[in-house]
Parts: C-alpha cells; sequence; structure tokens
C-alpha cells in the first residue's frame, strides 16, 4: 500500500495493533511514539525502521537514542518531540493512539501539517472536539474513527443519504461490573475492575467501561462525529459485543456492523478506507454465537453516563471538566487512593460545581479548565 502512517502511542494495545495491521498490508510506517516503554519501542523501531521515534520521558529517551545508536532513525524526547512525530512529513495518516487529553495537542499538531487522523484517542473529541473541528476545516483533514462503536456507526453511514439519519445506538458491553449493585460495588479492587469480560485493552479505558464513563464519553464523541444531539444517541446494553453499534434511520431502518470483538477491524478500516481489505481477524460465526442479548443501562449504580449526558447538553467547557475529573479520579483508584465508586462522585462533583462555563471558548479555556480540575482532584 501507499500509504505512510506516524503512530503516536504505538507501544499501547491500540498502537501494537495497528501495526499488526501495517504489517500485514506493507502500510509504510514514519514515526512511532510512546511515554516510557522504551524496550518495545526499540524492537518496533528496528522492525518497522521509521523516520523518527519519540518518547514523552526525557530520560527514556536519552536511553533509546544510545539504543537505537546503530541505525540512522531519529529520536526525540518530550512533548516536542511528540509534537514532532505528529508533524512527521513523510506521514500522510497520523494515528492517534494516546491515552487520555494528552492526546489533544498532538492531534492538533497532525491537523495542523495537513495530516488525515485515524483517531483512537476519544479524549481529544470530548475535550477538544470544538477546536479539532475547526482545525480541521481550516486544513481541510479528514478523520477516520477507529473506535469500535464510532467506526461501525461510520461504516453503517456509507451510501445513506444526507438527512435519512434519525438516531445513533451505540452499544455497550457493560463492562467488568455489569448487573452488580452498589453495595456490591464498594469494595471492588483494581483488579476486578480490569477484568473485562470481551475485550483486552489498557488500564485507563477498561476502568472507564467498568464505570460506564466510556459509553459516556463515547456519546460526547458520536456528538462531534456525527453531528447529532444527546437525544438521538441511544445506548443500549450488548453483554456479547458483537453488534458494535448501529443506526436508525427515518424510516425506521436499523442498520447494524457486526464482528468479533477484535479492534483491528475498525484500525484496519480507518487506515484502508474506502477499501475492504483481508484481515487477520477471525469470521464470525453467528450459529456459534447463537444468542445476542440487549437490555437498557443501569444509570442509577453507573453514573457516569448520565453525568457525561448532561455535560454535553451544558455544552462548552463541561465536557472537559468532566473528561479531566475523569482521568484524574481514575488516576487515584489506580494508584489505590480511592475506591472504586469515588470514581462517578469525583466527576459528578466536578461537572456540578463548575461555574467558569463559556460558550465561545478556545483552545487556552480547555486546557485551563482541563488542568484546573485536575488540580481540585489531585491536590
Ligand atoms: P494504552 O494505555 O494501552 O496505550 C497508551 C499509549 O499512549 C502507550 O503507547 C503509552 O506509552 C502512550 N502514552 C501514555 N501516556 C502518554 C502521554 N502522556 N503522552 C504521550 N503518550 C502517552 O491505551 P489504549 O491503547 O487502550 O488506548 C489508547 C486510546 O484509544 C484511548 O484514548 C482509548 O480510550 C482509545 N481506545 C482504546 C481501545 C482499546 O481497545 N484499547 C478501544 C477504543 C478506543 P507507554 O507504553 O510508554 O506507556
Amino acid at each position: 500500500m501507499t500509504k505512510n502512517i506516524s503512530v503516536l502511542g504505538s507501544t499501547g494495545s491500540i498502537g501494537v495493533q495497528t501495526l499488526d495491521v501495517a504489517r500485514m498490508h506493507g502500510i509504510r510506517v514514519s514515526a512511532l511514539t510512546a511515554n516510557t516503554s522504551i524496550d518495545l519501542i526499540e524492537q518496533q523501531a528496528r522492525e518497522f525502521r521509521p523516520q523518527m521515534v519519540a518518547v514523552l520521558d526525557e530520560d527514556s529517551a536519552k536511553k533509546l537514542k544510545i539504543a537505537l545508536s546503530d541505525t540512522d532513525i531519529a529520536v526525540y524526547g518530550g512533548e516536542e518531540g511528540i509534537r514532532e512525530a505528529a508533524r512527521c512529513a513523510q506521514a500522510d495518516t497520523v494515528v492517534n493512539a494516546i491515552v487520555g487529553i494528552a492526546g489533544l495537542m498532538p492531534t492538533l499538531e497532525a491537523v495542523s501539517a495537513g495530516k488525515n487522523l485515524a483517531l483512537a484517542n476519544k479524549e481529544t473529541l470530548v475535550a477538544g472536539g470544538k477546536v479539532v473541528r475547526e482545525a480541521m476545516k481550516k486544513h481541510g483533514t479528514k478523520l477516520y474513527p477507529v473506535d469500535s462503536e464510532h467506526s461501525a456507526i461510520f461504516q453503517c453511514l456509507q451510501g445513506c443519504p444526507e438527512g435519512a439519519l434519525k438516531k445513533v445506538i451505540l452499544t455497550a458491553s457493560g463492562g467488568s461490573f455489569y448487573g452488580k449493585t452498589r453495595d456490591q460495588l464498594r469494595n471492588v479492587t483494581v483488579e476486578d475492575a480490569l477484568k473485562h469480560p470481551n475485550w483486552s485493552m489498557g488500564r485507563k479505558i477498561t476502568v472507564d467501561s467498568a464505570t460506564m464513563m466510556n459509553k459516556g464519553l463515547e456519546v460526547i464523541e458520536a456528538s462531534w462525529l456525527f453531528e447529532v444531539p444527546d437525544e438521538q444517541i441511544d445506548v443500549l446494553i450488548h453483554r456479547e459485543s458483537i453488534i458494535h453499534s448501529m443506526i436508525q434511520l427515518k424510516d425506521n431502518s436499523v442498520i447494524a456492523q457486526l464482528g468479533v470483538p477484535d479492534m483491528r477491524i475498525p484500525i484496519q478500516y480507518a487506515l484502508t478506507y474506502p477499501q475492504r481489505l483481508e484481515s487477520p481477524v477471525k469470521e464470525l460465526d453467528l450459529s456459534e454465537i447463537a444468542t445476542l442479548t440487549f437490555g437498557r443501562p443501569d444509570n442509577e449504580t453507573f453514573e457516569c453516563l448520565g453525568i457525561c449526558r448532561k455535560a454535553l447538553r451544558l455544552g462548552g467547557l463541561y465536557p472537559t471538566v468532566a473528561n479531566a475529573a475523569n482521568e484524574a479520579a481514575v488516576a487515584l483508584f489506580l494508584d489505590g487512593r480511592i475506591g472504586f465508586l469515588q470514581i462517578p462522585e469525583y466527576v459528578g462533583n466536578a461537572v456540578e460545581s463548575f461555574s467558569d462555563n463559556k460558550e465561545d471558548f478556545d483552545l487556552e479555556d480547555i486546557l485551563t479548565a482541563d488542568r484546573e480540575t485536575r488540580a481540585r482532584i489531585l491536590t
């Protein structure tokens, strides 16, 4: 293939699977980035021979530079290094698989450099949807969703006439604690939260799935991607994760995208759109699955979905605040410093107490709201 990509967050769950897809289809890789995982990124660099690699942590970058000194691969460190990878001259598409709002500035850097985006980093759109959309319009770039639900909707929308969409229906596995009561959630551990029934993902998104924050973030992400308001986004619990999402049209036809739960399908589609190429993913055998089940989310026990919907309706900087509070609370939970039920408490309190909203805001406002929300929780 003639495609040439820069993979931000190449050492994470999505990053590694992106490189699987690149390997299978001979997609050229020009840049790789990580936070601290230098052993893995060195291995990836030796295999894919990119022009450059970047590591956020400066000490790790120094070590990597020594490790790769027998190659002609340039090694960068720090935030500027990650941004360098986002604007890497040889790449036409930037895969953003960084976790958290740390992905926002590299996204904007990539768009300013005229790159198309294959976006997994949902926090970018939740916190910065407005500025990303403005930048994309200005630079004429395209965005292909990698998140499986949004890829499913994007796939369902192909060939759909403008104005035909009635609503989008996001499916949710329900995460590790589906069916549990608040009492049962009081003493769950980090290890319990990290046991997702269907998907093997990074730690933060796995916790987000357990709290249903992930679905809340996805509702906001969907509203930016498909220009639909909260009322036109339905969420359905579907434990099997076979239907990745659906759309309902004006005539009440429902179109769904199905497949085994494997992120390499949406990653590949984002990189090869509109083509359909061979995939290493297992075929879906519905006779083996036999039953697909559906239900309504339990919004009383898992409050984060409702909080995100509220933040979306309030608009402005509220989604940024909800996202920042969640990132800080999940970090505390993963560190063993707060309990599972405190995550929705922190997110809910941050949204309720936020009093500095703006209708017309810019990047600086987003970064300030993010920083101040985190600081209130972490100090
Ligand atoms: P991981 O935690 O597995 O990987 C994150 C990647 O980002 C790693 O390469 C990590 O480097 C790097 N990274 C971490 N912090 C920073 C930072 N501050 N600055 C720059 N790079 C950083 O996450 P996932 O792959 O699970 O998720 C990535 C994104 O994709 C998230 O936004 C998630 O919500 C979304 N997503 C993930 C899915 C999945 O199946 N995993 C499905 C759908 C969406 P290092 O290895 O050195 O720590």
